[in-house]
């Protein structure tokens, strides 16, 4: 992740640690992620043994672990830090 915005040289981390909340942020996404799973597997193949739903769902949340940690920080600066997006800068 880049330290200041290329256009607008805005600062990304707004003071220390900044980006702890976005942690929270990943919990959650990842919670949803988790609980769609399992309905999925639960209506879509017949709620099938234990032991498939976290060889289904655990991997698929390391493989996304990386598009969540981004998703996660541009929610985080989006919805509490009050920076809004504007192409035009
Ligand atoms: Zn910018």
């Amino acid at each position: 992740m880049y330290e200041h915005c290329p256009h607008c040289n805005f600062r990304y981390e707004i003071e220390p640690g900044y980006f702890w909340g976005a942690m929270f942020v990943s919990y959650a996404l990842s919670a949803g992620i988790a609980l769609v799973m399992g309905f999925v597997l639960f209506y879509g193949f017949g709620d099938p043994e234990g032991w498939v739903y976290v060889i289904v769902i655990a991997p698929l949340l390391v493989l996304l672990t990386p598009i969540n940690f981004r998703i996660s920080r541009v929610l985080w600066l989006h919805f509490v830090s009050g920076v809004r997006y504007n192409p035009n800068l």
